[in-house]
C-alpha cells in the first residue's frame, strides 16, 4: 500500500456527561499521518488529545468519521480484530508509563509479545536486546517500584516495541519525569523515527513539540494549526504493519502467567485471602471427610452382611399378610428343596428362649433346633468335638453343640464341654461339640450364644410344635442363586397351594445394604458439595474484588493487545488457581480430619475416586463461580479501563 499510513476524516467524539449533558470532545478532526513521521500533537489540557491518539491507536471508536490505517477503514472493527489492531499496528507510551506493579522490566516488556503468541525464546531474546538498547539491561529482574520514572517511562517504550508495531503512540510521555530524564525519552522517540517508526508524541508543552518534524495544534477539540510535513527523506522506508493472524497467546504461557498473577494478588492480601478460601478448604475437607465415613460406614455393614451367606436362600414362614391362612413350613418341605439343582444343603430353623445350666451357673439364650447340615449351610466349622449326626436325629438324641460363647459361660474355667451334662429348660442334654468363633450378630444377640440341638429332639422336648420359621438353603453356584431362589419359591407354590412364604436370596440383601449406603454416602456427599458452593461464592467474590482492583492493569493489557479472550482465561485461571489451592489445603485437612475420626470414632475409608473428584470440583467450582468475574473484566472498555485508578 503506498497511500498514507493514518488517514482521519471528519473524526467526532461525544461523550454523554453524568448528568445526561452531550459534551463533544472531538469537533471534526481530519487528518493524515505518512509512514515514517514524527508528529507532535500540542494542545492545552481538555484540548481534547487524548481522546484523539485513543481512536489514532484503537483503543476507543469515534462517534462519526472514518478511520484508515493502511488503507484499511478501521472504524467499525469490534471485539478481536480491534485488538489485533493494537497489539499489531501501535505500540503505546502513557504519561504514568503503566507498567503491571508486582512485575519485572523484563516481564512487562514480553507482555505483548504472549498476546502475540510469540514462542518464549523469541520473547525473552527480544525483551532482553530491546531493554539492552535502551540501557536497563542491568535492571530486567526489577519491578516498576524499584526504577526510577525515567527508567519505567525506558522499560514502556521497550514495550511498545515489542512486537515491531509501526507506530508509536506516546501520549505526554515525559510528562511525568524532571526534564534530563524527559529529554532522554524525547530523544529515544526521535532515534525510532530516525530508524523509520512513525512517532506520534502528544504533549503540552511547546518545547517538546519542538523535537518533531511536524506540529499539530489542538484547540477545544478541533486542529487549529499544522506545520505541514517537512520534506519527506526516502531513506527511511517505514514497516508496513505486520500481518499476522489474529492468534492469541498460548493456553501454556498464559497458565504461568496466570499462575504468578493469582500468586501475586492472593499475596498481596493474605488474609483476605485466606478467609475467602475457608468456604472451599472446609468444603473440600468435608467432602473427603465424608465421603470416607461413608464408605468406611458402608464397609463396615457389608462385611457383616456377607458374613451372613451370599450364597443362601432364605425361606420365611408366613405371607407377611396376617389375614392370609399359611400352611407352616415343615421338615418335608426343605427336604424336597434338597432335590433341586444347584442346592447344596438345607437347614431348617425353629428358635426358642431356653434357660441352660451346668453347675451352679443359668444362661439364659437362645435355642436353635436345626440339622446336621448347620456347619455346611453356614459355613461355620465345629472349634472342638463334632457337631451332632442325622443319626442324632432320627433318633431324637438328647445332644447339644454349645456357641462359642456359652461354652466359655457355663465352663469359666476352661474345662472342655464335651462329653460333659448341661441342663436345657432342665433336661439333660450331652454336649458333643462347641462352635467356632463367629461374631455374627442376628437382631442384638451374638449368633455365638446360642445352643444347637437336633430339630426332632428340639421340636419334642423343648418347643411341642414342627413348624419351622425359616429354611436355609445354601447354593453350589451363587451366580445362579436367583434362578434357585425362582424354583424354591415355584416348588413350595406348589406344596402349598399358595405363596404364603417369603423368600430372598444373599445377594439381594447385600444389594439392598448397599443401596442404603450408597444413599447415606449421597447425602453426606451433597451435605459436602453445599459447603462447597459457598466456598465458590467466595472465590466469586474474592476474583470481583480483584477485578475491581486492577481495573487499571486490564486496561493496560488491552492496549498491548490482549483479546477480551485473553483476559477472561487468564481471571478464569486465577480463579482456578484461587479455588485449587484451597483445594489442596482441603484434601490436606480432610485426610488429616478423617484420619482422627478414623483413629477415634468410627471406621472411614479414603478412595481415591473421592478426593481426586473432590480437587478437581474445588477447580471445577473456581471456574464455575470466576465466570461472572472473568466476564465481567473482559468486557471491561479499554479507555475506561485504563483512565480508571
Ligand atoms: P487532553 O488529553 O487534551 O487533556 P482529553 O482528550 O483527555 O484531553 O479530554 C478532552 C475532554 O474530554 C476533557 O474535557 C475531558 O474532561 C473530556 N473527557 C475525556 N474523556 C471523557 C469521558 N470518558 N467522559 C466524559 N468526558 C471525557
Ligand atoms: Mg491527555
Amino acid at each position: 500500500m503506498s497511500g498514507p499510513l493514518l488517514v482521519l476524516e471528519d473524526i467526532r467524539k461525544t461523550y454523554i456527561s453524568g448528568g445526561g449533558l452531550a459534551v463533544e470532545v472531538l469537533r471534526g478532526v481530519s487528518l493524515t499521518v505518512e509512514a515514517g513521521e514524527f508528529v507532535a500533537i500540542v494542545g492545552s489540557s481538555g484540548s481534547g488529545k487524548s481522546t484523539l491518539m485513543n481512536i489514532l491507536g484503537g483503543l476507543d471508536r469515534p462517534t462519526s468519521g472514518r478511520y484508515r490505517v493502511d488503507g484499511r477503514d478501521v472504524t467499525a472493527l469490534e471485539g478481536d480484530e480491534r485488538a489485533a489492531l493494537r497489539r499489531d499496528g501501535f505500540g503505546f507510551v502513557f504519561q504514568h508509563y503503566h507498567l503491571i506493579p508486582g512485575t519485572t522490566a523484563q516481564e512487562n516488556v514480553e507482555m505483548p509479545g504472549r498476546y502475540a503468541g510469540l514462542p518464549a525464546a523469541l520473547r525473552e531474546g527480544r525483551a532482553v536486546e530491546l531493554l539492552g538498547r535502551l540501557g536497563l539491561e542491568e535492571r530486567r529482574h526489577h519491578r516498576p517500584n524499584q526504577l526510577s520514572g525515567g527508567q519505567q517511562q525506558r522499560v514502556s517504550i521497550a514495550r511498545a516495541l515489542m512486537n515491531d508495531a509501526p507506530v508509536i503512540l506516546a501520549d505526554e510521555p515525559t510528562g511525568a519525569l524532571d526534564s534530563a530524564s524527559g529529554a532522554e525519552v524525547v530523544a529515544l522517540l526521535r532515534e525510532l523515527s530516525a530508524a523509520g517508526r512513525t512517532v506520534i508524541l502528544i504533549t503540552h508543552d511547546r518545547k517538546v513539540a519542538e523535537a518533531a518534524g511536524r506540529v499539530i495544534e489542538m484547540r477545544d477539540g478541533r486542529i487549529v494549526a499544522d506545520s505541514g510535513r517537512p520534506a519527506p527523506s526516502p531513506a527511511n522506508p517505514s514497516p508496513a504493519p505486520a500481518e499476522r493472524p489474529v492468534a492469541g497467546a498460548s493456553l501454556w504461557t498464559d497458565a504461568g502467567e496466570a499462575l504468578s498473577a493469582a500468586l501475586r494478588s492472593l499475596g498481596a492480601n493474605g488474609f483476605r485471602t485466606a478467609l475467602t478460601l475457608l468456604g472451599i478448604v472446609i468444603g473440600v475437607a468435608s467432602v473427603i471427610a465424608l465421603l470416607a465415613i461413608g464408605e468406611g460406614a458402608k464397609q463396615a455393614v457389608m462385611a457383616r452382611v456377607g458374613a451372613l451367606g451370599v450364597n443362601l436362600v432364605y425361606v420365611v414362614a408366613g405371607s407377611g399378610d396376617p389375614r392370609l391362612p399359611a400352611t407352616p413350613l415343615t421338615e418335608a418341605d426343605s427336604e424336597a428343596i434338597l432335590d433341586l439343582p444347584n442346592v447344596e444343603s438345607v437347614m431348617p430353623y425353629l428358635d426358642t428362649p431356653v434357660m441352660v445350666r451346668h453347675g451352679n451357673i443359668d444362661h439364659r439364650t437362645e435355642g436353635l433346633a436345626t440339622s446336621a447340615s448347620l456347619p455346611l449351610t453356614h459355613r461355620w466349622p465345629v472349634a472342638e468335638g463334632a457337631f451332632f449326626t442325622r443319626a442324632d436325629e432320627r433318633a431324637g438324641a438328647a445332644v447339644a453343640v454349645l456357641g462359642h460363647g456359652v461354652a466359655e459361660r457355663l465352663f469359666p474355667r476352661g474345662e472342655s464341654p464335651l462329653g460333659k451334662h448341661v441342663l436345657v429348660n432342665n433336661i439333660p442334654f450331652l454336649v458333643t461339640g462347641v462352635m467356632a468363633k463367629k461374631g455374627d450378630l442376628t437382631g442384638s444377640q451374638s449368633t455365638d450364644d446360642w445352643v444347637f440341638v437336633p430339630l426332632s429332639t428340639g421340636v419334642q422336648r423343648l418347643i411341642g410344635k414342627p413348624d419351622l420359621q425359616l429354611i436355609l438353603v445354601s447354593v453350589h453356584d451363587v451366580g445362579r442363586i436367583a434362578q434357585t431362589r425362582d424354583a424354591i419359591r415355584a416348588l413350595l407354590s406348589e406344596r402349598h397351594g399358595q405363596e404364603d412364604f417369603q423368600i430372598h436370596d444373599g445377594t439381594a440383601r447385600i444389594q439392598a445394604a448397599a443401596e442404603t449406603q450408597d444413599t447415606m454416602t449421597l447425602l453426606l456427599g451433597c451435605a459436602a458439595v453445599i459447603t462447597l458452593l459457598v466456598g465458590g461464592i467466595g472465590v466469586m467474590n474474592i476474583m470481583l474484588v480483584s477485578v475491581t482492583e486492577r481495573t487499571r492493569e486490564i486496561g493496560i493489557r488491552m492496549a498491548v493487545g490482549a483479546r477480551a479472550a485473553d483476559i477472561e482465561r487468564q481471571f478464569l485461571m486465577e480463579a482456578a488457581l484461587v479455588a485449587g489451592l484451597g483445594g489442596l489445603v482441603g484434601v490436606a485437612l480432610g485426610l488429616a480430619g478423617g484420619a482422627v475420626i478414623g483413629l477415634l470414632a468410627m471406621p472411614v475409608v479414603f478412595t481415591a475416586t473421592a478426593i481426586a473428584g473432590a480437587a478437581a470440583s474445588a477447580v471445577l467450582t473456581g471456574m464455575v463461580f470466576g465466570l461472572i468475574p472473568a466476564r465481567r473484566a473482559a468486557r471491561l472498555d479499554p479507555v475506561v479501563a485504563l483512565a480508571s485508578d
